[in-house]
């Protein structure tokens, strides 16, 4: 498998995320290409962002997987007005995408997205800063 398409950004990531010993191996699968969470191992329910503690039957026997490369898109909004250390890349689209497992997760856009393409299938991607990764989406293209 050769992982999510990789995107190189410059600079750091705009708000690096806070890695802890628990969300330290997502960090790592998304850095190697694999978008992945955590699956409850009681009841089956697929968690995103990955969870130690399942939101459905509040189990702690959960285990990693990777998440489906593609997905469709539920809802995007184009932000016009960003926080500032998103003004350099106004405007741009927040799209919410549900993954073919179930969980729905909300990532930044890449390239064209308009109502034409809701419920339509995108591709997620890793958005590669030097600091590290961050995970989007963009739509995929018709063939
Ligand atoms: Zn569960």
């Amino acid at each position: 498998m050769s992982g999510l398409p990789r995107l190189q950004l410059p600079g750091n990531r705009p708000f690096a995320p806070r890695v802890s010993a628990f969300t330290r191996p997502f960090w790592e699968a998304l850095g190697g290409g694999r978008l992945t969470s955590t699956q409850c191992q009681q009841c089956g329910i697929v968690s995103f962002p990955p969870r130690n503690l399942c939101r459905a039957c509040w189990s702690r026997d959960v285990a990693w997987l990777d998440l489906a490369a593609h997905g469709t898109l539920y809802s995007f909004t184009r932000v016009h007005v960003a926080p500032g250390a998103f003004l350099g890349d106004t405007p741009y689209a927040i799209g919410i995408v549900d993954l073919h497992q179930g969980p729905r997760l909300m990532c930044r856009m890449i390239g064209e997205v308009d109502t034409q393409h809701l419920d339509g299938p995108v591709e997620m991607l890793v958005l590669q800063y030097q600091d590290g990764p961050l995970f989007g989406a963009q739509v995929c293209e018709p063939s």
